[in-house]
């Protein structure tokens, strides 16, 4: 989402897959415990007599975290790849980011397949991990397991629990909770039309195919509405996590507004 690179500490973790460099900062792995210990306790306090610890619990918790995430960044990085770029991943606090390594080869780009190629770019992340999440369902569905999800209205709109199907093993159905929700729950909440995330950035590419002028100016108030609106819905449901979480990003949009708004004309600086 950013250009710049999050500093380098000497407890990075670096790999390589299918030609991109991935680092990981510890950053990551302790965000990925802090999100998820709740979610580990409960689920040890659950299955009791063959429960595995909290901290076992906890640490497949972190390596799903890191395999969705993973998963979200190189969609990026491999839409990136196509369009010409190569990519790096840096994942850090709470999530990723894939950075273009040539920005001048993107900004080469003519108008006319710039915004389209921005677009196909931003989705290919929460796509990726979206893919991830259905491969996952249609692989438990064909073993005959119902599949919760914790999104209830997903449950619901696939019929994911209905009572013909068996109930997974309860190892299975933490492994598969583990898989599922993170998945399914940060590519939906990367897509809502805010900035930083990926949605804002389609956003703002849509609004400035249809208005050159003011496109970004438009997805910039779409932006703040909408975090505002996910600020008061967190704040309504006692989530406190989502209403600061997005209260900060409303903030952020309404500051990029004003700033905007006295630069009328400017091509906006915001990178992914
Ligand atoms: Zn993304």
């Amino acid at each position: 989402m950013f250009l710049a690179d999050p500093p380098a500490t000497q407890f990075d973790l670096h790999f390589r897959i299918i030609g991109f460099h991935v680092r990981v900062t510890p950053f990551f792995w302790l965000a990925a415990g802090v999100i998820g210990h709740s979610l580990a306790a409960g689920f040890s306090y659950q299955m009791q007599d063959q429960s595995p610890t909290t901290g076992v619990l906890l640490l497949l918790w972190i390596l799903c975290v890191f395999l969705s995430i993973l998963i979200h960044e190189l969609g990026h990085a491999v839409a990136m790849r196509y369009y010409g770029m190569n990519a790096r991943i840096v994942l850090w606090h709470f999530g990723g980011i894939a950075i273009p390594e040539s920005v001048s080869s993107f900004v080469g780009f003519g108008s006319r397949t710039k915004p389209h190629a921005q677009i196909v770019i931003s989705a290919a992340g929460p796509v990726a991990q979206l893919l991830l999440a259905v491969a996952i369902v249609i692989g438990a569905r064909l073993g005959g397991f119902r599949v919760d999800t914790m999104i209830n209205w997903v449950n619901s709109t696939f019929a994911l629990t209905s009572e013909h199907l068996t109930a997974p093993s309860p190892p299975m159905q933490v492994l598969l909770t583990f898989l599922l929700w993170p998945s399914i729950s940060w590519a939906l909440l990367n897509l809502l039309p805010i900035y930083p995330l990926d949605g804002g950035q389609i956003t703002r590419e849509l609004c400035t195919l249809f208005s050159m002028s003011n496109g970004t100016r438009i997805s910039l108030a779409v932006s703040f509405a909408t975090a505002v609106g996910v600020a008061a819905y967190g704040f309504q449901r006692g989530d406190m996590f989502l209403a600061i979480m997005f209260g900060a990003l409303a903030y952020s949009s309404y500051q990029m507004l004003q700033r905007y708004s006295g630069h009328s004309g400017f091509g906006g600086g915001f990178g992914r």
